[in-house]
Order: structure tokens, then sequence, then C-alpha cells
């Protein structure tokens, strides 16, 4: 069942109200709205927890789509109990874990402005995240890192605006992204726009992302590995260069 998916319009909703729609049979919850990003654009999905009317906890390991963009499945962690079909819950993302994915996100779009290559792949994660780029060229990473945290602490407002699936067919040079797909399939395509008027960046993504650059806070590259000739690959964690050390 198609669902109302708020973290789409909110970044930073933690919790919301919702209804079991359907239970699958690998015990998979779906509910008629979700606050739980499901996994997808190389940003893993949301942890945290259903709460019952009676208090009891029902925890969740992963959300992910189902076969369409519109299916968001709550995926319980072993032995945990099922809700029935049509009972009330309060969703609860773990905030924490959210939003360092919402930092790391942000700082790897910051990284594609500063090396505006082709991107063949990406991660997000918790603790580090990875970013391929199609260049052959040899950059040095401390360079990398004082650009990115100039634009941190220019604090840049991050935003979204919404556009037709047919304006992005026509403007395909905004693509960065040579093998993620941008998110279309709902019919309009969320562009995430760094600075006043796009200024810094704008690109077609799916994830959550924080308000301004400000929030990504420290961050540095800790290495760049050659995958290949034109293959360079990125990790970017948070802290200063020395906290590797
Ligand atoms: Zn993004």
């Amino acid at each position: 069942m198609p669902v109302n998916a708020l973290y789409r319009d909110d970044f930073y909703l933690s919790t919301a109200e919702a209804v079991v729609t359907a239970i699958h049979e690998d015990g998979g919850i779906e509910l008629d709205q979700t606050c739980f990003y499901a996994t997808s654009g190389g940003q893993p999905g949301d942890t945290g927890f259903l709460e019952r009317a009676d208090g009891s906890k029902i925890m969740l390991g992963q959300t992910r789509h189902g076969p369409i963009k519109d299916i968001v499945i709550h995926v319980p962690l072993e032995g945990e109990a099922q809700p029935i079909l049509g009972e009330k819950l309060v969703l609860h993302i773990d905030w924490a874990r959210r939003y360092r994915l919402m930092r790391m996100h942000t700082a790897c779009h910051l990284l594609s402005v500063v090396c505006p290559y082709p991107i063949t792949g990406a991660a997000v994660g918790e603790d580090e995240s990875r970013v391929d780029f199609d260049m052959s060229e040899t950059i040095d990473k401390d360079e990398v890192t004082a650009r990115m945290m100039a634009l941190v602490n220019e604090n840049h407002p991050v935003y979204v605006q919404w556009i037709t699936d047919e304006e992005l067919a026509a403007n395909p040079g905004i693509v960065k992204s040579k093998n993620v797909r941008p998110p279309v399939g709902l019919g309009r395509v969320s562009l995430v726009c760094i600075g006043e008027n796009s200024a810094v960046d704008s690109q077609p993504c799916g994830g959550t992302h924080v308000s301004e650059t400000q929030e990504v806070g420290a961050i540095h590259i800790a290495k760049i590995e050659k995958k290949g000739k034109e293959n360079r690959r990125f990790r970017i964690r948070f802290g200063t260069p020395t906290d590797d050390a």
C-alpha cells in the first residue's frame, strides 16, 4: 500500500503516529505514514522502534522499500512482537544515528562540489562515507578537506526543490551520478540545493540532509584510494585529520 512518506518533506521529523496497513509473512510492517527513511540512493534506512499503546516497543532493524518507492517496509529485529492490522503506533527513529547520516550525506554533496567529477558510486555511513569518482587526476586530500570545511563554515542553506520527471529529463546535465539513478518514479524529483539560489550546488537526491552546512561539523578526507586507472575512492570521516592518528 502506498505510504505517506513524511521524511520526504521534513528531514527533522523523528517521531510520528501511524496505523498498521499491512504485515508481511516475513514480519515486515507497512504503515499509513512514516518518518522512517527507507534504504536508497546510498543512504541506509532508519532504525528505531514502534511504540504500542501499552508502552511496549517493537524494535526495528532496518527500513527498506518494497517493489516500488511508495512502499516502505519496517523490518523488526528477530523475536520482536508483531502488531495487528489497524493498530495505532507511535514511531521513533534512532535520531542520533539518523542525524549523523544526514550530516554525512550532506558532506558527500560538499565533496562533489569540491571534486566536480562524475560520481560512479557512493555509500553514506554513520562513521565513514565513501564516494567514487571517475577521475584520473591526483589530488591532495588535505586540500580537499580544507575546501570542504570552508563550505561548512560559510554556513550555506541546504534545501529541497521539487521538479517534475519531465523537467529532469529536459536537463540531464544536473545529474552528477553516472551509475546511481536519480530518484525518479514518484512523478516529481527532489533537487537538493546548497547556497542561496543554488549558488553552491544543486543535484537530484532523495536522501535526507541537514538544513545548513554548518551542521555537518568537522569532517575530513581520511583516504583517497586508487581503484583502477580512472576511479578514485574518497573516504569521509567525522572529526579532524588528527583524530585518525
Ligand atoms: Zn543527497
